[in-house]
Parts: structure tokens; C-alpha cells; sequence
């Protein structure tokens, strides 16, 4: 996926899930938006860095660094939702691009790749952008509304097991 379509998915993720947090879609709406948009939108930035440090696509395209900008503002007490950020770069990159990223470097320089991914400059790519980005608002609305254990509670009920 190009720069472009990076930012455009980083910046409509975050109202998204801004709208979540505050569905009241005011004022602190907003507010969410900009607070969850700026550092989202960097953190889609950063993985691409490599392209002048380090390898490409290894580098800082790895589970290893999704996991340190996932933990960073547990110790640091900033840098919250740049992992999602980078998290939504490894999803469009591995969707958005015919080349894989190296998700377990440095351990294995092997690159992973879905199957179903188009090119960059493929006149799909937008179109797969939004389709990525709606899939994660969907997921995202899924988690904030508890649905996994509302599911798993209600298959144990209508089994018998609950
Ligand atoms: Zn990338």
C-alpha cells in the first residue's frame, strides 16, 4: 500500500473509532478524533521508515516491533494507539501489496503474504483501502460492544453447557 493510502485509512480508522468512544457525536467526539487520529496516523508512518533505515518490509514490518510500540505506553506513559498505527500498515501492506512482510523478523527474514492481495498501483488498491478499513471498524465496534463473550455465553447457553 502507498503512503497515501496508509494516512487515508489511518485518519477514517480513527474517527471510527473515535465514534465508538463517544458515539454521542459531539464535542468530545472530536475531541477522541484528534486524540486517537494523530498518533494512529503516525504510527501508519512509522513501518515505512525502513525504506531509508534498515531493510524493507523487515525492518520495522515485524511482530516484534508491533509488540514494543504495544507496550511502550504501559512503561512510558505516551505513545498510546501508535501500535494501531502500525498494526493497520502490517494489515494494508499484507493485503495492499503482491510482496509479503517479514511479520518474524529478525528471528526469520522469511516474508508472509496473503493470497488475495493487489498491487499498490493496482486501480483496486483504494477500493481494498476502504474494504480493509470498514473490516477493522467492524472488528473494532465488535470488541467495544463485547461481542466475543456475549457469543461465546450465548453458545454455551443454547447448549446446554451454561
Ligand atoms: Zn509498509
Amino acid at each position: 500500500m502507498n503512503k497515501r493510502g496508509h494516512v487515508l485509512n489511518a485518519i477514517v480508522l480513527s474517527v471510527g473509532l473515535a465514534c465508538l468512544a463517544h458515539p454521542t457525536l459531539d464535542a468530545a467526539t472530536v475531541r477522541a478524533a484528534v486524540a486517537i487520529g494523530v498518533p494512529v496516523t503516525l504510527g501508519a508512518l512509522i513501518p515505512d521508515v525502513d525504506t531509508a533505515f534498515g531493510t524493507h518490509r523487515k525492518t520495522l514490518h515485524n511482530l516484534p516491533v508491533l509488540v514494543l510500540f504495544f507496550v511502550y505506553p504501559h512503561y512510558f506513559g505516551n505513545l498510546q494507539f501508535v501500535w494501531i498505527g502500525v498494526a493497520t500498515h502490517y494489515v494494508l501492506d499484507l493485503f495492499g501489496s503482491k510482496r509479503g512482510i517479514a511479520l518474524f523478523y529478525p528471528f526469520d527474514r522469511a516474508e508472509f503474504d496473503v493470497p488475495v492481495g493487489v498491487s499498490a498501483r493496482s486501480r483496486y488498491a483504494g477500493g481494498l483501502m476502504v474494504l480493509i478499513t470498514a473490516f477493522e471498524l467492524v472488528v473494532a465496534a465488535a470488541l467495544a460492544y463485547d461481542l466475543p463473550r456475549r457469543l461465546v455465553a450465548s453458545g454455551l447457553r443454547a447448549s446446554g453447557l451454561a
